[in-house]
């Protein structure tokens, strides 16, 4: 993997998002592997699928690239509001990579991926609807919300320009993706209960120190009064999937 872009490629579009699109695209063509199978090349899609733009031809799994200039930061600007929200209650979205770069430099700063099971309602933040002098009036585009996501589905590939090794990136990849639910409640809940899991910082806690989210979780579910039960419930899933060792009388541990 080499972080340089080649810049060559761009000199006959006008519109620098083209010029962008098509540099980042042949970049990750040239470097990235298959991050779910660790397969060496990934292949982009010949015409503009609507939703995925990469596909792995050994394990069929597909990918979107984002791409901006300069730093990471907490949020990636994406498309309609709807069309997202629409995507993720019909698990129809691909893993999604969003790429930073240096436009000085011609280098790519940072590579996260996020895999699909991992974007719930939660993550999207509705923007402000255009303007009624806009071309689109009244279009209204969405945030993708990047801290809110569990570590675990957000694995990191280049950060501040340092390679991580891709093995150890398809390990991290196989295992948040052992945390794939299908039905859309049940995941928001596991990302709000993991994320809680995450917040406590030493690797040993107490179902005590879960409960104490309880109000926060109870402003995010109304509707919900049984929020204790829900908590453990999840936690069992986390110790059933290798996440958590039960220790008895109320103690645990995280394996990872
Ligand atoms: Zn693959």
């Amino acid at each position: 993997m080499n972080i340089q872009l080649d810049r060559n490629l761009s000199e006959k579009y006008n519109s620098k998002s083209q010029r962008v699109r098509v540099i980042t695209e042949n970049w990750m063509f040239r470097n990235m592997y298959c991050p779910r199978c660790g397969f060496a090349r990934i292949e982009q899609f010949k015409n503009n699928k609507p939703v995925a733009d990469f596909f792995c031809s050994n394990c069929d799994n597909e990918y979107e690239l984002k791409s901006k200039s300069g730093k990471l930061g907490n949020k990636i600007t994406d498309g309609a509001y709807g069309t997202m929200i629409e995507r993720i209650i019909s698990n129809n979205n691909p893993d999604f990579f969003f790429l930073t770069y240096s436009e000085k430099e011609h280098k790519v700063n940072d590579l996260i991926l996020i895999l699909k099971h991992f974007f719930v309602p939660d993550i999207i933040e509705k923007r402000n609807p255009l303007s009624s002098n806009a071309r689109r009036a009244g279009w209204v585009g969405c945030n993708i919300l990047i801290d809110e996501i569990p570590e675990q589905g957000r694995i990191s590939i280049i950060s501040r320009g340092e390679i991580s090794d891709s093995e150890t990136v398809v390990s991290k990849v196989n295992r948040g993706s052992s945390l794939e639910v299908g039905n859309i409640n049940s995941r928001g809940w596991l990302m709000d209960i993991l994320n809680c899991v995450n917040r406590i910082q030493s690797q040993v806690f107490t179902l005590k120190e879960v409960y104490a989210f309880e109000e926060e979780l109870k402003i995010k579910h109304p509707d919900n009064n049984n929020i204790k039960p829900k908590i453990r419930q999840q936690l069992q899933f986390l110790r059933d999937k290798g996440f958590l060792e039960f220790l008895g009388s109320g103690r645990y541990r995280k394996t990872i």
